[in-house]
């Protein structure tokens, strides 16, 4: 089958990889002049440092991603720890160590946690009382939880201000880019069970080497090219029509390009404008149009000499959140300078600031926090803004499938129904679901 991909992000490379590996003749069409939507790299033009535009972390348990990797053959470019272990620092420079020892689950994360330092000890009971609940909860259980805000739940489960900030929302700010109070506790809770509960590895941390446009980007292009696909950039699809036998993506200029299917794979909202209105007003898509989008802004800094005793770092009670060694985790870094990315999820409250303010701002944090840096320059700021980062999984909300009711036209984005949060083992998830229902349609119409 000829088969439309609207957007190269993650979702639209994951579906034109399995669609061309299956035999149908791909064409993916990107509005921008670069592929890899919210996953992409730029070569910095001060530094000339291969950087991605936020940094992105995969867990253990992403096993769609991983398996992604390892059919495109760059696994092996992804930094990956065997077992979660990362310090966290707080106020004055304590210093913990959050990480999973090699027992069986839910016993592995107990040595790290008796050791932790950022939290009382009458905290450390509750939160514990209370994983150990989330351990044995039934699956039903959870998935009813989708009404009610994470925060009630744990309020409803004993947890005070203590252990919803220092704990809770410390491990769902980077995972759900939102704190407890904007999300659904069945969400929450999934990303406690599966990706810190499950087993003792499945927190454990992977990172690319040396940017996502050669972990995944570059080869997801390769792939689908070598089998006869094509990829178009700065192709900015107007208006997707289908009408179960034919399908057509639409361009500014009002030129249609005919195929047998489509998958959309844009972002939600740009498949709210998208899509015909027999599908954005089949109740099943109504969230496309109650979606809510979080930021998240990464600060890349450039010091002139090394500043930081590690590669990666959590901060409590700062604003730092999580800070990445980028010079440490590359294999192919200068070694005389060091470059720190400041990642900040659900960070709605600096929006409005400007580079220079960022800078103002969060420098003399970072430089407090590290005091390796007290004699090195900041040689290079960066500032990157990502206004619609991820959806927000908030109460109530029920996310889209893949398959609408015109049987050759199908979405794709880490937003549909995987059962995942906003990630990159969502959208690949997706356009992998996306590809397969492609496949019934194919084989619908053989017979
Ligand atoms: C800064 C940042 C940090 C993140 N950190 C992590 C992390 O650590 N771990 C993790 O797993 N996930 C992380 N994420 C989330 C992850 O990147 C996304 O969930 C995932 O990449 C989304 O992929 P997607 O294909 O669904 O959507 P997108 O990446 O948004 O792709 C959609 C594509 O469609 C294109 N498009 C839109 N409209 C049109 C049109 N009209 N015509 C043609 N093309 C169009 C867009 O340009 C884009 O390329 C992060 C995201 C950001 C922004």
């Amino acid at each position: 089958m000829n088969v439309g991909i609207v957007g190269a992000g993650l979702a639209g490379l994951a579906a034109g990889c399995e669609l061309a590996g299956h035999g149908h003749r791909v064409t993916l069409f990107e509005k921008r002049p670069f592929a890899g939507g919210k996953t992409y790299t730029f070569t910095d033009s001060e530094t000339g440092d291969v950087t991605d535009n936020g940094q992105h972390v995969f867990m253990h348990c992403t096993t769609e991603y991983t398996s992604f990797l390892r059919k495109l053959g760059t696994l092996h470019l992804a930094r990956r720890q065997k077992r979660l272990r990362a310090p966290v620092f707080g106020p004055q420079g304590r210093r913990s160590v959050i990480a999973a020892a090699p027992l069986p689950a839910p016993f592995h994360l107990l040595p790290s946690f008796v050791a932790y330092k950022h939290l009382g000890v009458r905290s450390k009971l509750r939160v514990g009382r209370l994983l150990a609940a989330v351990h044995r909860m039934r699956e039903d259980e959870r998935l009813g939880l989708w009404e009610i805000s994470f925060d009630a739940w744990l309020r409803d489960h004993g947890q005070r201000d203590e252990e919803i900030g220092r704990f809770w929302d410390f491990l769902l700010l980077p995972t759900l880019n939102a704190r407890s109070s904007e999300v659904a506790a069945s969400d929450a809770l999934f990303v406690v069970r599966e990706g810190f509960l499950a087993s003792s590895k499945s927190a454990a941390i992977g990172l690319a080497k040396d940017g996502l446009d050669t972990l995944h980007v570059a080869p997801a292009i390769g792939y689908i090219e070598a089998r006869g696909g094509t990829v178009e950039l700065s192709s900015d699809v107007r208006r997707i029509d289908a009408d179960g036998n034919r399908a057509a993506a639409v361009f500014a200029d009002g030129t249609r390009r005919e195929f047998d299917a489509v998958v959309c794979a844009t972002g939600h909202r740009q498949a709210l404008n998208l899509l015909p209105s027999s599908v954005t007003e089949d109740p099943a898509f109504g969230a496309l149009a109650l979606m809510e989008s979080a930021p998240i802004i990464n600060l890349h800094c450039w010091f002139d000499r090394p500043v930081a005793s590690f590669s990666m770092a959590a901060f409590v009670d700062s604003e730092l959140q999580w800070v990445f060694n980028r010079s440490r985790l590359s294999d192919e870094r200068d070694a005389g300078r060091e470059q720190l990315v400041v990642s900040l999820s659900g960070a709605q409250r600096y929006m409005a600031m400007d580079k220079g303010e960022l800078e103002r701002h969060f420098i003399p944090i970072l430089r407090k926090a590290l005091p390796g840096s007290a004699q090195a320059k900041l040689i290079r700021f960066v500032a990157i803004k990502e206004p619609e980062a991820t959806f927000v999984p908030a109460p109530g909300l029920r996310r889209p499938p893949n398959s609408t009711r015109i049987v050759n036209l199908v979405v794709a984005g880490a937003y549909t129904a995987t059962g995942w949060p906003a990630t990159m083992e969502s959208a690949v998830r997706s356009g992998n679901a996306a590809a397969r229902a492609i496949n019934v349609v194919c084989q619908g119409a053989r017979k």
